[in-house]
């Protein structure tokens, strides 16, 4: 993919600080590069088209609510010494919340090469975890963003597998439950909890 190096909005010339998919169903619809400043007014578009579209849903602290992958944030940093920056923000299915969740470049690469359907020769991570959950005939039931470590600021999740009558709970990074979730179709959701506590 060739980067953009002046931001995408007409008239202005400030250098790129952000790459941006926009997904939808699954599936890359767009792509992005705008400055901070023009980043934020893009985020605000979309939020404000949420807010008007969806009321906000009903749901109660224990509940799981359906969220799906809205945009992939890649920020660009020009000093070799400062780390890559990406985000995934995950958007309520039935409502108008946003989860904010970041992860490595590496993940971001395999993130994005399974919502644009780009086929790989060799399995990779996801895959052969995919590959092992069906080969013991079990079922991806659905992956679920449970925990926040308020101090590390970094999500945890669950993935939740059927081996017959056998439930089974395994601990995965969010990208890792992510990037299963849209190799397999399983749906992902997120506690309530977290919801309430990230304000
Ligand atoms: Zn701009």
């Amino acid at each position: 993919m060739e980067l953009a190096k002046v931001c995408g909005i007409i008239g202005c010339s400030n250098e790129v600080s952000v790459y941006v998919t926009e997904v939808l169903h699954r599936r890359p619809i767009n792509q992005n590069a705008f400055c901070l400043e023009h980043f934020q007014t893009f985020l605000n578009s979309i939020d404000s088209k949420h807010s008007v579209s969806q009321p906000p849903s009903a749901s109660v602290a224990g509940d799981e609510i359906l969220f799906d992958v809205e945009l992939l944030c890649f920020f660009y940093r020009r000093d070799i010494h400062q780390g890559d920056i990406v985000q995934v923000h995950l958007r309520e299915e039935s409502g108008s919340r946003a989860i904010i969740i970041e992860i490595g470049y590496c993940e971001y690469s395999v993130l994005y090469h399974l919502l644009a359907g780009a086929p790989r020769s060799r399995p990779l991570t996801h895959q052969a975890m995919a590959s092992t959950i069906s080969s013991l005939q079990a079922l991806l039931k659905d992956v679920v963003i449970d925990r926040k470590d308020e101090k590390e600021h970094h999500f945890s999740a669950h993935l939740r597998i059927e081996q017959g009558n056998r439930a089974v709970l395994v601990d995965v990074r969010p990208s890792d439950a992510i990037s299963l979730a849209l190799s397999t179709g399983a749906p992902i959701r997120v506690a309530e909890s977290l919801l309430l506590s990230s304000g």
